[in-house]
């Protein structure tokens, strides 16, 4: 059975293809031209196709999706409380979910995960070949055992660190935060403990033939990018995604669906470079990115930090946003962290489909609008990215109003400036005249 990017080739509509086409507006045959060309993918593993996948597509035609990572760590693993998680995520609206575990049973959290995601499921199977030896003693058939194993329970796409050459090492010596992403770290110390080449790029070829024959999707990792905006767009950071540029055209050629992972802590002004620079190098692949987190000194906050350089860089180029969670940097997030992540990095996806113009994208900002400018306060909460929230705090507020008539549902005011001083309510007065 071929892949989605090679039936795109051959001139064929899948059903994964008309399936994105109807929920997106766009037409069907466009998406499969976007396809073969590889701008645009649908992660859609063969089996997870047969259980509960509804797929999804990722490119700049279509809107920007957000990924929410989810896992348990060494120090706290509960496959319940990732399950909660995941639940969570795709309650605020999460596209993809990608399982990070790295504590407790990997083998059982992932199928158990897998089986109630109806939604593309990625995972870093560098992980998996990690856990429980030392990092020393990986070797080539332990890699591509576990990539074989995780593709034949069904996961859709796979970060594979595979652009962090050896050569690139001395160029981190600068840096303020050094290599941050996991698996990028753990190679580099295979590579200077063996003075070999990263395994992954040694074996690409490899890799690639399990990938397509079950569809997985490459996430080609950015083991190297910045954890620190003084790092951002150095020299490590630009070797490694030439390299991935690279690997993405080979890939290609062997079928396979491709996006490229980006960056990362990068200060706002460098956001559109990043942007334009993967997208000319990896020839219009997917960008997904990590962020961007805009500044460092916010912990507690770095859902905000993230979301601001998210709309940025879906504005400039990005198609995917993997979200960060308030407890970035400090801790395992817990469910609460993942719903704030999620609805944050749906704002900062949302803001840039408008802002790109997208069909469709503010058709939702102006019924809202219209609610609030009627004073309908059920359409105005429903219509809200996060109903609950909405709801929750005008109840309270409704509530907590002392003095005079307090506000409800049907009131045309709200405790913030009070009948008299409501701006709205004298709108409605207004425009009866002005009419
Ligand atoms: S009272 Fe103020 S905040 Fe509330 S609806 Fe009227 S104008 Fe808006």
């Amino acid at each position: 059975m071929a892949t989605q990017l090679e039936n795109a080739r051959a001139g064929k509509v899948t059903e994964e293809a008309k399936f994105v086409a109807t929920k997106e507006g766009v037409d069907a045959e466009v998406i499969r031209k976007d396809l073969a060309a590889g701008h645009l993918v649908i992660p859609a593993n063969k089996l997870h196709l047969k259980t509960n996948l509804a797929p999804i597509g990722i490119g700049r035609l279509l809107t920007t999706k957000v990924n929410a990572n989810i896992g348990t760590s060494s120090v706290r693993s509960s496959i319940e409380a990732e399950i909660e998680k995941m639940k969570a995520a795709l309650a605020a609206g999460a596209d993809a979910i990608m399982d990070l575990s790295t504590g407790g049973n990997l083998d059982d959290t992932r199928t158990r995960l897998l089986s109630q995601c109806p939604v593309p499921f990625g995972t870093v199977p560098i992980y998996q070949v990690i856990e429980g030896r030392n990092v020393e003693d990986i070797d080539h058939k332990t890699i591509l055992d576990c990539f074989e194993k995780q593709a034949r329970q069904g996961v859709d796409f796979f970060t594979v660190h595979a652009g962090v050459l050896k050569e690139y090492l001395p160029l981190l010596a600068k840096r303020v935060m050094g290599i941050v992403s996991r698996g990028g770290a753990l190679l580099a110390k295979w590579m200077l403990y063996h003075n070999k080449q990263n395994p992954l790029y040694e074996m690409f070829d490899d890799l690639c033939d399990i990938m397509a024959e079950y569809d997985v999707c490459f996430s080609l990792g950015d083991g190297l990018r910045p954890g620190a905006i003084a790092d951002a767009t150095d020299e490590a950071q630009i070797a490694e995604l030439r390299t991935l540029g690279e690997l993405t055209q080979r890939a290609q050629e062997k079928g396979c669906q491709v996006m490229v992972e980006g960056p990362g802590h990068v200060p706002f002004d460098q956001i559109q470079y990043n942007m334009e620079i993967q997208q000319k190098i990896c020839r219009g692949a997917p960008f997904y990115v990590l962020g961007p987190l805009v500044t460092d000194i916010a912990p507690g906050y770095d859902h905000i930090t993230s979301a601001i350089g998210g709309t940025a860089a879906a504005f400039y180029g990005a198609s995917f946003l993997c979200y960060v969670t308030p407890r970035e940097h400090l801790g395992l997030p817990n469910a609460d962290d993942v719903r704030a992540g999620v609805i944050a990095a749906k704002i900062a996806a949302h803001a840039a489909d408008v802002a790109r113009g997208l069909k469709g994208a503010a058709d939702r900002d102006r019924k809202l609008s219209i609610a609030r400018s009627n004073l309908d306060w059920r359409t105005h909460l429903a219509e809200s990215l996060d109903p609950e929230t909405a709801e929750r705090m005008h109840r309270e507020a409704c509530e907590e109003s002392n003095g005079g008539l307090k506000p409800t549902l049907q009131s045309d005011y709200c405790s913030m400036c009070g009948r008299q001083w409501c701006s709205v309510r004298i709108n409605k007065e207004i425009r009866k005249v002005i009419k």
